[in-house]
C-alpha cells in the first residue's frame, strides 16, 4: 500500500502509546502504577466549568474567528502583561487546539524545507517529529557534562547557515530543570543579533517550586518592536489541569501571527468555542488552584527525591519545576526502552524511556499522581531491579515472583 513516505517516518508518540498500554492493562484488572503520565490529576477550575457550561447551554455552538474568541484573546493579553510584564495587543495572539498544535502551526509558518531547528536535549518528544513533518531538520544539542542545563558553547557549535529557530523549554519536560537567567539572557541576545527565531515553550512556567520562578525571555529582549523574533507558546493543559480541553496559544509579532492564522484557517478553522470559553473562564477566574497544584507537586517532588535517594546506583538531578524527573538508571540497564518494557511487564509500573527525550540510560518518572502511587511505584522498581530484594511480593492481589537476575 502506498502511503506518504514522510508520514510513515513519523514516530508513534511514545507517551500516548504508553498511556494506551496502561489503560488496557488496567481494564484487564491489573494494578498498574502510572509514573509515565503527563497530566496533573487536580480538578478543572470551577470558573472554567461554569464558563464552558454557560456557553453550551446557549445552544449556539458555532465557528469562532480563527485567532480565537475575543474574550479569550483579551484574557491572554492580560495574562501576558501580568505574568511577563509585557504589553501586547490582540493582533499578537492566536489560540490553537493545544500547545502541541500551536507548535505545529508555528513551525508550518516558519520553516522552509531543509531549515534547521535547534532542539535542546533532553527535549519534549514532539519537537523533532513536528519539525520533520514540515520537511525541516531537527538539530539536537546535548550537554555533554551529563547535566540537563544547555550550554551556549554547544548551541553556538550547532548553529549554521540553515538555522531558522531554536526551541527552549524551561521548566523542562522531561528533566524538570529550570534554565538560569544568565542562559536565557545570553540566548535571547544571541538570537536577536543573528535573526534566529527563538521559541519559548512556557507551558510549565507556573509550575516552579520553592517560590522560585523561571526567568522569562521578555525580560532580556532588547527588540520590543513588531519585528521581534521571540515567540512564546503556552496553554491551559498543565497549570489548570485542563489537558482534555485542548487549548493553547502563541504570542508573536503580527506577521508571524497572521501567517499562523492563515495556516490554522485551512486546517482547523478554529478550536471549539466551548473549550475556548472554558479557557477564558480559567484565565479570568480564581487562580488559587494553580498555587495548590504547585504546592502538591512540590511535595510530591520531595517524596520522589527521598524515595530515589534510597535507591542504590540511581542518580537523579533534583527538578526545580514541572512534574517530572529524569533519573539515570544506566547502572542497571543501558537501554531505557528495554528497562521501561521490563518494568511494565514485571512490576506493572509505567515509565517513559529516556531515549525518547534524547537521554538514553534514563527514565522519565512523573510525580503528578498520588503520594501512594509514587511510593508504590518506586518500591516496585526497586524490587524488580535490586538483586537484594525479596523473591516475592504482592502487587494488588497478585503474587509476583522474581525469576530473573
Ligand atoms: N510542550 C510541552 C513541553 C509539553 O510537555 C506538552 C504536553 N505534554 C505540550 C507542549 C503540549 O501541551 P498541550 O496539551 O497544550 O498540547
Amino acid at each position: 500500500m502506498s502511503l506518504s513516505q514522510l508520514a510513515l517516518e513519523i514516530k508513534e508518540s511514545p507517551t500516548l502509546a504508553l498511556n494506551e498500554k496502561a489503560r488496557l492493562l488496567r481494564e484487564k484488572g491489573e494494578a498498574v502504577v502510572h509514573l509515565g503520565a503527563g497530566e496533573p490529576k487536580s480538578k478543572v477550575p470551577i470558573d472554567a466549568i461554569l464558563s464552558c457550561a454557560a456557553k453550551l447551554t446557549t445552544g449556539e455552538i458555532r465557528y469562532t474567528p480563527t485567532d480565537g474568541i475575543p474574550g479569550l484573546i483579551k484574557a491572554i493579553v492580560r495574562y501576558t502583561e501580568e505574568n511577563y510584564n509585557k504589553i501586547i495587543g490582540p493582533e499578537n495572539v492566536i489560540v490553537h487546539a493545544g500547545a502541541k498544535q500551536a507548535i505545529y502551526n508555528l513551525m508550518m509558518s516558519l520553516l522552509n524545507p531543509q531549515d534547521e531547528v535547534i532542539i535542546l536535549a533532553p527535549y519534549w518528544v514532539s519537537y523533532p517529529e513536528i519539525v520533520k513533518m514540515l520537511y525541516g531538520k531537527p538539530v539536537i544539542v546535548k550537554p555533554e557534562d551529563g547535566r540537563f542545563h544547555p550550554r551556549m558553547k554547544d548551541i553556538l557549535a550547532a548553529v549554521g547557515s540553515y538555522t531558522k529557530a531554536i526551541i527552549v523549554n524551561s521548566p523542562n519536560n522531561p528533566s524538570g530543570a529550570v534554565y538560569s537567567a544568565d542562559f536565557i539572557a545570553e540566548i535571547v541576545e544571541y538570537c536577536e543579533k543573528k535573526g534566529i527565531y527563538l521559541i519559548f515553550d512556557d507551558i510549565y512556567h507556573k509550575l516552579v517550586f520553592e517560590n522560585k520562578s523561571a526567568p522569562p525571555c521578555y525580560q532580556f529582549a532588547k527588540d520590543q518592536s513588531d519585528q521581534s523574533r521571540l515567540i512564546v507558546v503556552n496553554g491551559v493543559s498543565k497549570m489548570y489541569a485542563m489537558t482534555g480541553f485542548r487549548i493553547g496559544w502563541t504570542v508573536a509579532n503580527t506577521k508571524i501571527t497572521k501567517t499562523m492564522i492563515n495556516v490554522a484557517a485551512q486546517n482547523t478553522s478554529c478550536p471549539s468555542i466551548v473549550m475556548q470559553s472554558a479557557a477564558a473562564g480559567a484565565l479570568g477566574g480564581v487562580q488559587s488552584g494553580v498555587d495548590a497544584l504547585r504546592l502538591t507537586l512540590e511535595n510530591n517532588r520531595n517524596i520522589m527525591m527521598t524515595e530515589l535517594s534510597a535507591f542504590n546506583g540511581i542518580r537523579c538531578i533534583k527538578p526545580d519545576g514541572t512534574f517530572y524527573c529524569l533519573p539515570d538508571f544506566s547502572a542497571y540497564e543501558k537501554s531505557s526502552s528495554k528497562l521501561s518494557a521490563f518494568l511494565l511487564e514485571k512490576a506493572l509500573v509505567v515509565t517513559v524511556p529516556g531515549v525518547e527525550f534524547g537521554m538514553e540510560g534514563h527514565l522519565r518518572l512523573s510525580y503528578c499522581g498520588t503520594v501512594k502511587e509514587i511510593k508504590e511505584g518506586i518500591a516496585r522498581i526497586k524490587w524488580a531491579l535490586d538483586p537484594e530484594s525479596p523473591n516475592e511480593i504482592y502487587i494488588g492481589d497478585r503474587k509476583m515472583r522474581r525469576d530473573w537476575k
